[in-house]
């Protein structure tokens, strides 16, 4: 960010509250991180389950608020989590009134507002109960919450909840286009009464906001944040990308570990350093997605197949019903044949993987984060969606933004994998095809990201003007 004269805050104090996720707790400390940079003071509400480590913000205030003992393993499916989300709200909806009454009753001058995740629905009704003004931060991309708004209108015109059927999944959804039905949010008929009670209770919730703020920025989805601003009747602020645009922790170490939940492997970065440019393909699947373990088996020899140097993270729970704590393991002859070219770990410093100059291309599951992180570093994808927003995502980087291909769905096949990967290493293969498209297509991605952030840029400009009402809230 450039130097700017930023209006004086007069000491007023915000609220924050992540949904215990880590595609959700990353933006929303980084969020926390620009807002203290303008002079707020910052509490942090959190639940049990995956709290952060306050030693690491020293100069946040942090309040837990009993979850309910919500499972600790990977949910798996778009109906468990949606399932969790719901249960914790119900869980922390007393406890977070109590402690929010608290708090007004010690500082309640101070307060000026709770920022908290879309998901935390019954949170953002406490707060306004309590008469604290709420601000919503969806951290999935402004596209797929035109889906939340149109949700009422696929149903009605028979996309959702969808239906098994391969010819159906390929269909355009002429009214939302770019999107096909697989592309929606997958909604099956046993999981289409928890996404609707959902979706409908976080548009309700940012309908009774004083604003709605996204982790994106305008180069990227334009006209999809001016078709939300025509359709919604709160402001929407754009302010990403959030990891570029917050101020960076103090230390390099620090930048990898301020938020996130497991210890990342840094070793992978020397290993980095030491191969050549653009030469290396990563690959990570996020926090949640799961894999089954011949899907892994086939990724393993795509990219044995494809000749290519990668770095890997294996999470632990990554292959369903592989043991935790243990990283799923890799099939027998895997390591001979891929021997000093490909290194793996658990859990990687994402942000600065991607933009190592080593890596060429990015192999993602196309959660939100993972996808702007890749756009912004300017490294082309090749996707993999799993559940959720995810196949959204995949048709913009795909369809849209033609910064990638996506692999097909349904099982994985070797030969298929390691093609594709040649291709996306390439720069300019599938549908994206062209001498170094893609790649050139994401290295203006890149650009335009900077852009956004710098001094007089578009998401810099939102950041001012989020400022000001907080400050009159
Ligand atoms: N991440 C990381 N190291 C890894 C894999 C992921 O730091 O090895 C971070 C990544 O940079 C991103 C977040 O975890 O900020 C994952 O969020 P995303 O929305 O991509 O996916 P989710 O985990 O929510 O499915």
């Amino acid at each position: 960010m450039g130097s700017i004269e930023h209006t004086p805050t007069a000491g007023r104090r915000v609220l924050f509250f992540p949904l215990p996720f880590q595609g959700h707790i990353n933006p929303m400390f980084q969020l926390a991180a620009l807002l203290h940079s303008r002079g707020f003071s910052v509490t942090v509400f959190h639940t049990h389950l995956n709290a952060p480590d306050a030693s690491l913000h020293p100069d946040y205030d942090f309040i837990p608020v009993p979850d309910g003992g919500v499972p600790t393993d990977t949910p798996g499916t778009v109906q468990v989590t949606l399932e969790r989300v719901l249960a914790v709200n119900r869980a922390c909806e007393a406890p977070f009134r109590d402690r929010l009454a608290a708090l007004l009753e010690d500082d309640g001058h101070g307060v000026a507002c709770l920022v908290a995740d879309a998901h935390l629905l019954t949170m953002l009704d406490v707060a306004r109960g309590l008469g604290v003004p709420t601000l919503v931060l969806r951290t999935g991309s402004a596209a797929c919450f035109r889906i939340f708004t149109a949700f009422p209108m696929l149903c009605a015109n028979g996309y959702q909840p969808a239906e098994e059927s391969p010819e159906l999944a390929e269909a355009p959804v002429r009214e939302l286009p770019p999107y096909r039905v697989r592309d929606l949010l997958s909604i099956t008929a046993a999981a289409h009464p928890v996404m609707a009670e959902a979706v409908t209770r976080i548009v309700t919730a940012v309908a009774a906001s004083s604003g709605l703020i996204f982790n994106t920025f305008d180069a990227l989805e334009h006209a999809e944040l001016a078709a939300l601003r025509r359709d919604l009747a709160v402001p929407v602020f754009d302010v990403g990308p959030l990891h570029l645009i917050s101020p960076p922790p103090a230390a390099a170490a620090a930048a990898s570990r301020t938020s996130s939940l497991l210890p990342p492997d840094r070793g992978c970065l020397e290993w980095l350093d030491a191969q050549a440019p653009a030469s290396v393909l990563y690959v990570s699947f996020g926090s949640l997605a799961t894999m089954s373990a011949s899907d892994l088996v086939e990724a393993a020899w795509g990219i044995a197949g494809s000749g290519q140097p990668f770095l890997w993270v294996l999470r632990p729970g990554l292959v369903r019903g592989s043991a935790l704590p243990s990283p799923p393991p890799l099939p027998e002859g895997f390591d001979a044949a891929t021997r000093g070219r490909g290194a793996v770990v658990a859990w990687a410093p994402q942000e600065e993987v991607l933009a190592h100059d080593a890596v060429g291309a990015f192999w993602t599951h196309c959660g939100w984060n993972s996808t702007l992180e890749a756009a912004c570093a300017g490294v082309p994808m090749l996707c993999r969606p799993c559940f959720g927003d995810q196949m959204g995502n995949a048709r913009y980087v795909d369809h849209v933004w033609r910064v990638g291909v996506e692999l097909d769905a349904g099982e994985l096949e070797r030969g298929k994998v390691a093609a594709a990967i040649a291709a996306v290493m390439d720069g300019g293969g599938g549908e994206n095809a062209g001498a170094g498209g893609m790649r050139r297509r994401a290295l203006e991605m890149k650009k335009r990201a900077a852009k956004s952030v710098a001094e007089g840029g578009s998401s810099c400009f939102n950041v001012d003007k989020l400022v000001d009402p907080i400050m009159a809230l």
